[in-house]
């Protein structure tokens, strides 16, 4: 049979998944569970290939003709070009259907294939990158051991955006913690304006109970934000966002609270920003009541629930006894409820982490 990877970007649920590489050859973000503790390798072309024939036949006997392929698994730049022209080629033979193909790729590896080696991938077919900028804090990347710089991340992105490939940047509210949250969101902005990718994906921050981030939460080293704080720190990345023809998606992401925040900048940008001023004008009980209800039911819920007093009433007796179990207890409830939505992890620890259990034997 063929191989496939752990993950792919929600979009791509119906592309063809050829993996060209196993899993991730950084490796060491604070934030990111599902490649911990297995290692990278590169696949051979002849691998690759032979694992494409075989869909072909699968496919083939299922009458299937996907219209996309997406390359597995983090950072399928790292091949080098001519393989990967090899790669795509294979694919098109094999599947005429396929009219995008698609990969993530790291910054520092976008900004080490050159611009020309990026136009002949596209020409090959490869129509779009997605790329895990997180941040464009020098500070908040080495916090959570992006192993990118800003430079790079901004380098890598106009490599791509001059190639003719479309670019879709993850950035990630919350992960800067209080303490960095305005840096996170002005910076972030800022490299963004510069990019203008087509697509920012919104992915907030939710902490791996295994995590280094949730040991130095535990120790104090890092304060994470309250779901109200997340959307003010929404805000201002979106209001210093400049109005250009790239989309601001919330809507693909259940862990975004408010989902229908999702438009383009150059056209919905005071939309968005008014739903955002509508949860943040709530009064405080409503706010929580809301996020507990999307927190239990991920998804996108209108705010129109927070207007409703019958639930905001009987879902505020909720908010209470989760507030009276422990000192600040509903946001840890909250951040517990948040994190059944993350990957899990491929082992029992995370690489260099004392389990929690042990951590705290002496409270
Ligand atoms: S966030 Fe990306 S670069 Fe970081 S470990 Fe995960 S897959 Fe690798």
């Amino acid at each position: 049979m063929f191989e496939q990877g752990a993950i792919r970007p929600p979009n791509e649920a119906g592309s063809l998944l050829v993996r060209v590489t196993r899993n991730c050859p950084w490796n060491r973000c604070h934030i990111c569970p599902p490649f911990k503790g297995l290692k990278f390798s590169k696949r051979s072309v002849a691998e690759v290939k032979a694992d494409i024939d075989q869909m072909a036949v699968l496919y083939g006997s299922r009458g299937r003709a996907p219209v996309s392929a997406f390359l597995q698994d983090a950072d399928s730049l790292v091949v080098p070009t001519d393989e990967l022209l090899d790669i795509i080629g294979h694919i098109r033979l094999r599947f005429p259907s396929v009219r995008r193909v698609t990969t993530y790729a790291r910054a520092k590896t976008m900004k080490g294939k050159s611009v020309e080696d990026l136009g002949r991938l596209r020409e090959a077919g490869l129509a779009r990158i997605h790329s895990g900028m997180e941040s464009g804090s020098a500070e908040v990347l080495e916090l959570i051991r992006k192993g990118n710089t800003p430079d790079d991340i901004l380098a890598g992105g106009l490599h791509v955006v001059s190639s003719g490939i479309s670019l879709s940047e993850y950035i990630m509210p919350g992960v800067g913690g209080r303490r960095l949250s305005r840096e996170h969101a002005l910076e972030t902005a800022a490299i963004l304006n510069r990019i203008r990718p087509d697509y920012i994906r919104v992915r907030t921050l939710a902490i791996h109970p295994l995590s280094p981030l949730e040991r130095m939460t535990r120790e104090g080293a890092f304060e994470p934000m309250t779901d109200v704080e997340i959307v003010a720190e929404i805000r201002l990345l979106l209001e210093s966002l400049d109005e250009m023809p790239t989309h601001f998606r919330c809507g693909d992401f259940s862990l975004n609270l408010l989902m229908q925040v999702d438009g383009r900048l150059d056209r919905d940008k005071g939309a968005m920003l008014a739903e955002i001023d509508r949860f943040l004008a709530l009064d405080p009980g409503r706010q929580k009541a809301f996020a507990l209800i999307q927190r239990s039911c991920p998804g996108l819920i209108p705010l129109e629930v927070a207007e409703d007093d019958r639930v905001m009433e009987e879902v505020g007796r909720e908010v209470q006894r989760l507030e009276a179990l422990e000192p600040d207890g509903f946001n840890r409830a909250i951040r517990g409820l948040m994190t059944h939505q993350l990957p899990s992890l491929p082992g029992s620890a995370w690489p260099g982490q004392t389990p929690p259990d042990r951590a705290i034997s002496g409270d």
